[in-house]
């Protein structure tokens, strides 16, 4: 068959590629309703859209300080149109997720407030935005405060504790939709959405915060449609459906967004500056493909944790759980596994899949790590890419996949690869 010899000629046994098509046999179900939540997101972006008359002049570039960039301020109302929100801020400027939840929380706090974290740890970057981890410049340093409230055992939010955390203090509470790379289960907006019910209980004027990173278009609707006063995010990851070659986004209330907003350029001045430099096409486009993109990223996630689970490895989320975010683990138990794993999904890659990636001791963290990316944009995570710190339990994360086609190939040649390599379950 044409389709095989391909394969074939792409290096995938007959056997790995056999079993691949059983797996994907049985998700047919799954499939179809990943399809249905991205139908209504694409026709939802297709509204913001239209609503908002986006028209190719919107395209132009602005240089220099950036007024009355039209193309820029569309964008970010269709961005609050689709989070239902009443503004937002789509940069450039905002170079990366971190970042831009720095400038979320930096620009909505003042010396003497603190921060609650109802979910424990925050994401690794954050710890040193905050100051949990000494670091120049951080909240900390500012006269900010931090409390963390940990989940329950079960992953639910522990909603005495919260009560008990939230003090006269208390100005933002930040919760992280995405495990991350913890092992924690990922939220769903409506349990976000209780979460921030209760804590507004307790103090009407908290401001909720959502690092909605890797979140966006999983489910049919935002955390700021359930009450977060922002969703933070990364334009390299779902929101920027791999087109976006930088950026990152805060939607939210007019006061917070304004209040970013000066905190990103400069009193005075806030959202009015700030050049587009071409890059409004593919902010637009990119979150017009976001909502394919993303279910072609779930379809992969979903794939990997029933293929890798039948072979008896542990995955998180499992083979049947609902999913609120992108990302999937794959516990191997054997430093083989995870090098093995990586390096199947860099062969599978459209770009670099010549190199062979190598476990490397990278600054910030306590062990090896290696990583797997053949991505147009450096550093996208909503392009197929993987990565897995070499220490125990030897798990590797992986998300992403513009196409459904190449997160299939990108599992199975990992797969080859494990098997190649004569790694069984540990
Ligand atoms: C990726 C991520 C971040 C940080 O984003 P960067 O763009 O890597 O700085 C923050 N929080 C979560 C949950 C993430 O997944």
């Amino acid at each position: 068959m044409e389709l095989e010899n391909m394969y074939t000629s792409l290096g995938i046994s007959r056997q790995v590629l056999n079993f691949g098509n059983k797996v994907e046999e049985s998700l047919k179900g799954r499939f179809r309703a990943i399809d249905e939540t991205a139908e209504y997101n694409q026709l939802k972006v297709i509204k913001a859209m239209q609503d908002n008359r986006v028209c190719e002049a919107h395209f132009a570039a602005s240089t220099g300080y950036g007024y009355n960039d039209f193309g820029r301020d569309t964008l970010e109302k269709v961005y609050a149109d689709l989070f239902q929100a009443e503004s937002a801020l789509v940069r450039p400027q905002l170079m990366s997720g971190t970042h831009a939840l720095h400038v979320a929380l930096s620009g909505n706090l003042r010396p003497g407030d603190e921060i609650l974290s109802p979910n424990g740890k925050p994401y690794d970057t954050l710890e040193e935005v905050i100051g949990i981890r000494n670091s120049t410049g951080s909240l900390k340093e500012y006269g900010v405060s931090y409390r963390q409230v940990e989940l329950l055992a079960d992953g639910s939010f522990d909603f005495d504790g919260i009560e008990k955390a939230i003090n006269e203090k208390t100005k933002i509470m930040t919760i992280q939709r995405s495990k991350g790379y913890d092992t924690r289960p990922s939220f769903s907006v409506k349990q976000i959405g209780e979460v921030i019910a209760f804590a507004k209980k307790i103090k009407p004027e908290l401001i909720c915060m959502v690092d909605n990173c890797y979140g966006e278009f999983v489910e049919t609707t935002e955390p700021t449609q359930a009450g977060a006063d922002m969703a933070v995010g990364s334009l390299i990851k779902n929101p920027g459906g791999g087109l976006a070659p930088i950026g990152g986004y805060i939607v939210g209330t007019q006061a917070c967004i304004d209040r970013a907003a000066y905190r990103l350029s400069a009193p005075g001045l806030g959202r009015e500056v700030g050049a587009s430099l071409g890059l409004n096409q593919s902010f637009f486009q990119g979150l017009f493909l976001a909502p394919v993109v993303v279910a072609n990223a779930l379809k992969g996630a979903i794939f990997a944790a029933n293929v890798y689970e039948r072979l008896g490895f542990p995955v998180v989320p499992n083979s049947r759980e609902e999913r609120h975010d992108i990302i999937q683990s794959i516990t191997f138990g054997t430093k083989e596994g995870v090098i093995a794993f990586c390096q199947g999904i860099q062969a599978a890659a459209p770009v670099d899949s010549f190199v062979t990636p190598e476990p490397w001791d990278m600054p910030g963290y306590d062990a090896p790590v290696i990583m797997a990316a053949g991505a147009f944009v450096q550093g996208s995570s909503i392009e197929l890419s993987a990565d897995g710190p070499i220490k125990e339990p030897y798990a590797v994360y992986f998300q992403g996949g513009l196409t459904w086609y190449h997160a299939k190939l990108g599992i199975l040649k990992s797969l080859q690869k494990v098997c190649d390599a004569g790694i069984k379950r540990y």
